[in-house]
């Protein structure tokens, strides 16, 4: 999952911090500061990304026009999550750890809590996976992000060998950029810090201060991870 930083409220022409009447006002600020993709599965969505409440506005009615409660979020992961009482400490969210240390990616699409956790870590990790449903390892008809990330893992393979025969940066970052599916990329290529550092560019918003120089990730200043 790949950790994010929505930054500072956006301003108006006069500086001013925006106050949004509705939430959904917030989409195309969120969507030019984090890219077109859902901040818990990754998928690259052009169009039909929510603005997700990270704490449910059912619950939580001061926080519904709260910029820092905002992530973008696809029909699926935002269904699964519902009205779901986000306790602090109690799952990892991609704005507030460094998520890409949290979940392992496996070539048949599958994420799992990474092994180096402590069995604790590991715990919270599946909790947070159980509440996009992202532990899934079928493909329901009507839910295409394990199929969709398959299927990026196996592209993202054939440009990994491709690169090594020629194939051009400026391809590869529109293929990128159009599939999504960021942790997929950053784990194929974990073997090649140019590229690495190429995807943590590519994408708006991927948190700098969790990687280091060679595109490997680190702990994030003020997350548990
Ligand atoms: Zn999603």
């Amino acid at each position: 999952m790949r950790p994010v930083e929505r930054g500072d409220q956006p301003i108006d022409e006069s500086g001013k911090p925006i106050r949004f009447t509705k939430y959904q006002e917030a989409s195309p600020y969120l969507k030019e500061r984090l890219g077109k993709y859902c901040s818990y599965c990754e998928m690259h969505l052009p169009a039909g990304l929510h603005v997700e409440h990270i704490q449910p506005k059912s619950h939580y009615p001061q926080q519904k026009l709260d910029w820092n409660n905002f992530l973008l979020a696809c029909v699926h992961c935002n269904s699964a999550k519902g009205d779901t009482d986000i306790i602090a400490r109690e799952y990892y969210l991609p704005d507030q750890d460094n998520t890409f240390l949290v979940f392992e990616y496996a070539d048949d699409g599958s994420i799992i809590p990474h092994p180096k956790l402590t069995p604790q870590q590991q715990r919270l990790a599946l909790k947070s996976l159980a509440l996009f449903n992202l532990s899934q390892n079928t493909c329901p008809e009507n839910d295409p992000r394990l199929l969709q990330r398959r299927e990026t893992w196996e592209i993202a393979k054939e440009v990994h060998a491709d690169l090594q025969n020629g194939a051009t940066i400026r391809t590869v970052k529109r293929l990128v950029q159009a599939k999504g599916f960021w942790s997929v990329w950053m784990t194929v290529f974990q073997d090649n810090p140019e590229m690495l550092n190429l995807f943590i560019q590519y994408f708006p918003g991927t948190c700098q201060q969790c990687f280091d120089k060679s595109g490997k990730p680190v702990s994030r200043s003020g997350g548990v991870l």
